[in-house]
């Protein structure tokens, strides 16, 4: 029989579970103690030897295992490579700001949507991962590097809303007073657009930050890039973004990769700005580095001003990212490894 894991219980179910155990109450406030700490079994060295024997005998902690780290040579960027249980591997980055530590996790073991971009794209769909794997590797960062992490993206390897029940589950317990306290408005959940999870998610009560990775305005060319765009056109998810905005108040952001000679001209431009006018929204544009043997190269720099000049003057919120940590948190995890390898 499979181990429970104790990471993907909420402080009610770790009760049960300790009480399952003929544990007395305190135990489960002191091993979540430990679990918060990223620590094992082994090392909750407040419990008697043989209960931590029964722990392990039991059940995991489902903090992950860090297989490899790499720190980027040009800023304060450090991949972490995971390993979960049964050998699956998964990235998560670590990256330094101004107002404090974000990490972007990954809420899938590959990934099935298919965007043309993406390296995890190609890599077979192994399993989706459990809130708890999506915890441990906040915290599992947290003790590799002696941090307290403030904001959390949800936008590594896999699509958050393919994974619906178990991404919420980590967004209730992440941000429990009694877990990691973490503000969901400090939380990020970017999607490709997979547009029922977005009319789910606007009734959970849950005031994340939505991220929509839109990248081209056109139906048709957007479906060339991502395939998901011919199960949901842009109709469909744009007027689940507007209900979104409306159920919620929150203001979702749309991640807009400009890619040379694909994305960038003034159509696009027009067209992104018909297409969000009137949505509490703001668009983020992202100059993309160059990928995929040079098919997709980042226009040049008066392009790329003359694009957020256009959707400014349409009345678009629009940001520019720059700097290579941004660039990386904008893309998905195999896209990251090749930008910053
Ligand atoms: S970009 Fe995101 S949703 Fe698309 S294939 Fe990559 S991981 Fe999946």
């Amino acid at each position: 029989m499979d181990k429970i894991r104790l990471l993907d219980l909420d402080s009610t179910e770790l009760k049960s579970f300790c009480d399952s155990m003929g544990l007395p109450k305190y135990r489960a406030g002191q091993i979540k103690d430990w679990l918060l700490k990223g620590r094992s079994f082994g090392e909750m060295t407040n419990l008697p030897a043989e209960l931590r024997d029964r722990l392990s005998a039991n059940a995991v902690t489902g903090i992950p295992a860090v297989a490899d780290v790499l720190r980027s040579s040009v800023d304060e960027t450090v991949k972490f490579l995971f390993e979960l249980e049964g050998g699956v591997l998964v990235e998560s980055v670590l990256m330094k700001y101004a107002y404090g530590y974000s990490v972007c996790i990954s809420s899938q073991a590959g990934c099935k949507m298919g965007c043309r971009f993406c390296a995890s794209a190609g890599v077979a769909f192994s399993r989706d991962l459990t809130g708890g794997e999506l915890l441990g590797q906040i915290i599992a960062i947290e003790r590799h590097e002696n941090i307290k992490v403030s904001h959390v993206v949800i936008m590594g390897i896999g699509e958050p809303m393919d994974n619906y029940d178990n991404v919420v589950r980590f967004l209730k317990n992440v941000s429990s007073a009694d877990g990691l306290n973490i503000s969901l408005r400090k939380i990020s959940l970017s999607t490709c657009g997979v547009v029922p999870g977005i009319l789910r998610l606007k009734d959970e009560g849950l005031p994340v930050t939505l991220s929509v990775s839109l990248h081209n305005p056109f139906d048709d060319e957007r479906g060339e890039i991502m395939p998901v765009n011919k199960i949901h056109g842009l109709d469909e998810l744009f007027a689940a973004c507007r209900e979104y905005v409306n159920a919620t108040g929150r203001r979702i952001t749309f991640e807009y990769a400009v890619i040379e000679g694909q994305n960038d001209s003034k159509r696009h431009a027009l067209k992104l700005a018909e297409r969000v006018r009137g949505m509490l929204c703001h668009v983020n544009l992202i100059p993309v580095n160059k990928i995929d043997g040079g098919k997709y190269r980042r226009p040049s720099r008066e392009t790329i001003e003359s694009f957020q000049k256009t959707l400014e003057s349409k009345g678009v919120a629009v940001t520019v990212r720059r700097e290579l940590g941004r660039d990386i948190n904008a893309a998905c995890g195999q896209l990251r490894k090749r930008v910053i390898s």
